[in-house]
């Protein structure tokens, strides 16, 4: 069986495809950039339907497999932007009425992890899924992947892509954070906020903000005690949540886990509690539809879903997933 996955939830569009062994055969995305500013939901739909026929044409290719080889099309119907999920909605009926594949939605935080344990050794982990939009600590518990702890206001990506927004970057802000944070070394104290297994970014963005326009701070400073604080925090909760559920794998997932110095941190905490950390490549940390691709396979071989009602569901939670297939 052969699965084309879309993803569509926010800045990328992708088509995945996999077959049901979990073979990679590819790998396409266009992800949507600025030069200044941020995502605007409109402006996202506009690019997803101007490249998805490229992005389709190119996964194909690269698949060397056409259209009517495809068994199976997943889509990632949530939790997203509204505008932006109903270009990967409309491409999968396109694609389904052409080839008679049916149509499987699927939860794109839930993907991720999967994607993880697909590509990884990592069997049972918790995932510290750090994305623009997502900031949570999953893990799997009777019978359903449940949110151990997560942001109270923004995801982590938006609030350093805010910051870089702040200081005239362009998105995503989050390579260009971590570059200038190469150049600091001073630690300027930031509020450090983290409320029973959650934590929160508004706060900690007024008062990078207000130091930043202060201009006593060396900017090279301010990104270093940034990534230092707000990556201690997420590395706080994920080690709860290991010793909560006794779990000794951490995996990591979505686009900041692409950041070396949160990487290292995690590596030492797993280090320090004889826990293994996984890692998957960039290009699948960040959104993709291989990790769609994968998880309708996943559902499909058990059965999870009613093909038939097929919808975005723009504020579907990881734990509304019913999981049928671990
Ligand atoms: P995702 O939504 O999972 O595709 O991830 C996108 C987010 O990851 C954006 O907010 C980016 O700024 C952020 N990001 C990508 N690379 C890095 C990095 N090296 N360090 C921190 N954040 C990053
Ligand atoms: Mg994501």
């Amino acid at each position: 069986m052969i699965c084309l996955g879309i993803e569509s939830t926010a800045h990328t569009f992708g088509i995945g495809i996999v077959t049901n062994k979990g073979k990679v055969l590819a790998n396409a995305i266009d992800a949507f950039k600025t030069e200044k500013g941020g995502l605007i939901p409109n402006e996202l739909r506009n690019h997803h339907e101007d490249v998805k026929d490229n992005v389709l044409k190119t996964a194909l290719e690269k698949a060397e497999i056409k259209l009517k080889d495809i068994d199976l099309v997943a889509f990632s119907q949530g939790p997203g932007m509204g505008p932006a999920l109903r270009v990967g909605l409309s491409t999968a009926k396109d694609i389904s009425s052409e080839t008679k594949a049916p149509v499987v939605g699927v939860n794109h935080c839930v993907a991720h992890l999967e994607v993880g344990r697909l590509l990884t050794e990592a069997t049972d982990p918790v995932l510290l899924y750090a994305s623009g939009a997502n900031t949570q600590i999953i893990a799997y518990e009777s019978g359903k992947y449940r949110i151990f702890g997560e942001t109270l206001d923004q995801g982590i990506g938006n609030f350093i892509d805010a910051f870089a927004r702040y200081l005239g970057l362009g998105f995503p802000g989050g390579p260009k954070i971590e570059g200038i944070a190469l150049k600091g070394k001073d630690y300027i104290q930031l509020p450090y906020v983290v409320k029973g297994m959650d934590v929160s970014f508004s706060g900690i963005l007024t008062d990078l903000k207000r130091k930043y326009d202060s201009k006593i701070h060396d900017t090279g400073n301010l990104a270093f005690s940034l990534q230092e604080t707000v990556f201690a925090m997420l590395t706080e909760v994920s080690e709860r949540a290991m010793a909560h559920t006794g779990k000794k794998e951490l995996l990591l997932g979505g686009g900041v886990a692409c950041n070396k110095r949160l990487q290292e941190m995690c590596s030492i905490m797993c280090r320090e509690r004889k826990a293994k950390l996984f890692v998957p490549e960039n290009q699948f940390l960040v959104d993709n539809a291989v990790m769609i691709a994968w998880l309708g396979i996943l559902m499909k071989k058990h059965a999870t879903k009613d093909h038939k009602r097929i919808d975005i569901k723009p504020y579907e939670r990881t734990d509304d997933i019913k999981v049928t297939w671990k």
